[in-house]
């Protein structure tokens, strides 16, 4: 049953492959969330992380419900018309599902080979 996908933004079903979404155009259908973080700037980190190993990394926003929402890393939220995005926004990095397993293991290697840091 992982032929057909939901999207993840308008939750359509998709079919695999499919992107962008055919009903709201985000780039997220078909993707998988390779890791969730907590701040823009770790998200931006993992994202650089998996585009050096070759992977297609997606950066989006969760919104309140929950819903993705692609952006463009190098965008300033702050910069455009009135999209201003709340303190509590979690960051998300979305890749291509065929992806998805080898992006987990490569964001696992880094946070393992990384040393306990005192943020
Ligand atoms: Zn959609």
């Amino acid at each position: 049953m992982d032929t057909e996908d939901g999207c993840p933004t308008c939750g359509e079903p998709v079919a695999a492959g499919a992107t962008p979404c055919p009903s709201c155009g985000s780039p997220l259908a078909g993707a998988r969330p390779a890791a969730v973080e907590a701040t823009r700037e770790e998200a931006l980190l993992a994202l650089r992380l998996l585009e050096s190993a070759g992977m297609h990394p997606i950066l989006a926003y969760l919104d309140d419900s929950g819903v993705p929402h692609a952006i463009v890393p190098d965008e300033p939220f702050t910069g455009g018309a009135g999209l201003l995005l709340p303190v509590t926004t979690v960051f998300a990095v979305y890749v291509p599902e065929p992806e998805a397993d080898e992006a987990k293991q490569i964001l696992d290697d880094a946070r393992t080979s990384l040393p306990e840091a005192d943020a």
